[in-house]
């Protein structure tokens, strides 16, 4: 398994990507592919799950990068057929950071009418109940993972056809989930009715893809179709080709909007427009709100980058690529000690001195989770001679953490929690500290009239603290939600 980034905790992590593929010769191979370009979305394990009319269901599930193992002969050979699903994962409900290998998804059960995989996105947020019920009637789960639920409630239904079951199942499920899952003919692809984790659907020669993000579809030379509906089941065969259909109660939209500022990739289309796009909309947006005189508008590498561009076209301040990155540092390090954490940032980011020097620089950045990058980032501007520095933020203060999916640490460890944003410049000891505003961010994202505050747009509970899927395990737990009045 890659081993932790040193200062891999200051960031929110998406925790999964998935793939799914029917129709086409040796259908694996198209997975592999799609997971390497999702790969951002989870780095810790991989699996594909294939079905061989001959030689039936083949699974491989392997730590570490999709590159370092879905790429072998030796590995893709035993996944041959035309339809697979697979999955990548950051690290998931359960054992973070001492995942075994039976955590790794997809997650494979035998029905008496077949067998089926499955492959989630997301986070279930009534999984301890649903375990522990299921434990006390008899299920023997394999897995720490809140997704082997879907399949044990899949078993315990009285329908006749998988997709039927899996329906049954998913009505019980609360929470953000995505999922493709397979049977022996079938591709099938669900978003929860709220549809807060992604997924869309392409075309491939003959046959159909259905993918995380389209970054993934661009890989194998599918074509875009479309989103995926929230609330919406497809079941896809090659024969027959999509049929869809609704199971779930109708319920107003709530996307997640940070995959807008920072979990999906750049090149990815979301809500029919590029997620570059939108990022530079929302740097747009910093510069009108929090506009500030200084010489240059510097990105912090690489998911600030093209909110930076926004603030610098926006304010007329020129942008520059004040701090590089070290493309080839990536998580494959040397297991990080004590001393090689202290050197921290230094690892992954250098100061372009030469552009720095005497200057008074607003740094873009995406999100401000623990600080402790930003401030380290700060010192080494100011180490290499910059005269000012103004930290803008291209999400609001994030402030709440997230049940649905995205790796957070605990509210008390986060900044926004404990500080006020006055108190936040102080701890960095920046010149200026600013966020974009929630209203600010949806104007961004397509929202002329900002955040209809009744019924928001969006999931934004990591800012806002108003969770749309009440998370019942963790209040079960003693988590507070924010009070009505707040
Ligand atoms: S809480 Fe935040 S990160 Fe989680 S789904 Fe909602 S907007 Fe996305």
């Amino acid at each position: 398994m890659p081993p932790a980034h040193p200062f891999d905790d200051d960031k929110l992590h998406e925790e999964c990507g998935i793939f799914g593929a029917v129709g086409v010769k040796d259908a694996a191979n198209f997975v592999a592919l799609g997971l390497h370009a999702l790969q951002h979305r989870g780095q810790e394990a991989g699996g594909i799950v294939a079905h061989d009319p001959e030689q039936g269901f083949n699974n491989a599930r392997r730590f570490g990068y999709v590159r370092d193992n879905f790429t072998s002969q030796k590995i893709m050979e035993t996944l041959p057929g035309p339809l697979a699903i697979g999955h990548v994962r950051y690290s998931t409900a359960g054992t973070k950071g001492q995942t075994a290998i039976r955590d790794v998804q997809p997650f494979f059960g035998e029905f008496s009418m077949g067998g089926a995989a499955i492959a989630h996105n997301g986070n279930i947020t009534n999984a301890n109940a649903l375990r522990r019920e299921l434990i006390e009637r008899g299920s023997i789960f394999q897995s720490s993972s809140d997704s082997e639920c879907i399949i044990h409630l899949m078993a315990r239904s009285l329908q006749r056809n998988i997709p039927e079951r899996m329906e049954d199942a998913l009505r019980r499920v609360e929470g953000a989930f995505s999922v493709v899952a397979m049977t022996r003919t079938k591709l099938i692809g669900v978003r929860d009715p709220l549809g807060v984790r992604p997924l869309v659907l392409g075309k491939v020669g003959d046959g159909w893809c259905l993918a995380s993000e389209t970054c993934a579809l661009d890989i194998i030379g599918a074509e875009f179709l479309r989103e995926i509906e929230p609330g919406e089941m497809v079941v896809i065969t090659a024969e027959k080709g999509v049929e869809s259909h609704f199971p779930f109660r109708p319920q107003p939209s709530k996307f997640c909007i940070f995959e807008h500022v920072y979990f999906s990739r750049p090149d990815s289309i979301l809500g029919g427009r590029s997620v570059y796009e939108t990022r530079e909309a929302i740097g747009r947006e910093l510069a009108k709100e929090s506009p500030v005189e200084a010489d240059l508008v510097c990105p912090v590498p690489d998911s600030g980058t093209p909110a930076a561009i926004g603030y610098s076209l926006q304010s007329g301040i020129p942008y520059a690529m004040g701090i590089i990155r070290n493309q080839y540092m990536g998580r494959t390090f040397i297991e990080p000690t004590e001393q090689i954490r202290n050197m921290g940032v230094r690892l992954k980011l250098n100061v372009n001195r030469a552009l720095i020097e005497g200057k008074r620089i607003i740094l873009v950045d995406d999100s401000v989770v623990r600080g402790t990058t930003s401030r380290k980032i700060k010192e080494m501007i100011l180490d290499a001679g910059a005269k000012e520095v103004h930290f803008r933020i291209a999400s609001p203060p994030t402030a709440w953490p997230c049940f649905y999916g995205v790796d957070t640490p605990q509210r008390d460890k986060l900044l926004a929690a404990t500080m006020t944003e006055d108190e936040m410049c102080e701890h960095l000891a920046v010149d200026s500290l600013k966020f974009i505003s929630l209203d600010g961010l949806y104007r961004a994202v397509g929202e002329a009239k900002g955040r209809d505050k009744e019924c928001p747009q969006y999931c934004d509970a990591c800012f806002s603290g108003e969770y749309p899927v009440q998370p019942a395990d963790m209040l079960a737990q003693g988590f507070e939600l924010k009070p009505a009045a707040e």
